[in-house]
């Protein structure tokens, strides 16, 4: 996995994440989810393939971003006022500085910025990833 996609649940609460992924019937799955407050479950080991990208392309060009990527799901409505908590970033901060560890991850890219086609998902809605980007320097695009 060299790639690590960021999403806004919409979902309101952890509970509901955790039920909707669990739910064979919804066909959608991210690896983690961190909760307004760090907590963080995971729901999905990194080895496997999660269900979160949809269609979807990097800028390099490659499709199918499911196949090679991490997704991290932050509870949040997406409507780009409601804010991301500072202890969910420090959280955040931490899961990705651990993946780093396990994965060599080369890319941290946003939902909106993969999926396809453009501007058929807005998450993470207000969210700022080029400051997530910046405290990595080995990250590109
Ligand atoms: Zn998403």
């Amino acid at each position: 996995m060299d790639t690590v996609v960021l999403h806004a649940t919409v979902l309101d609460t952890l509970d509901e994440v955790v039920a909707h992924f669990s739910n064979p019937i919804s066909e959608v799955s991210a690896h983690y989810t961190i909760d307004r407050d760090g907590t963080v479950v995971q729901h999905v080991l990194e080895e496997k393939r999660a269900w979160h990208a949809g269609q979807s392309q990097m800028s390099d060009g490659r499709i199918n971003v499911n196949d090679f990527s991490i997704g991290i799901e932050l509870v949040n409505r997406n409507d780009g006022v409601d804010p991301y908590p500072e202890p969910q970033m420090e959280s955040l901060r931490e899961l990705l500085r651990s993946i780093f560890g396990r994965q060599p991850v080369r890319h941290v890219v946003a939902h909106h910025e993969c999926a396809q086609p453009p501007g058929r998902k807005s998450d993470p809605a207000g969210f700022d990833v080029a400051r997530v980007r910046g405290l990595f320097p080995f990250l590109g695009v």
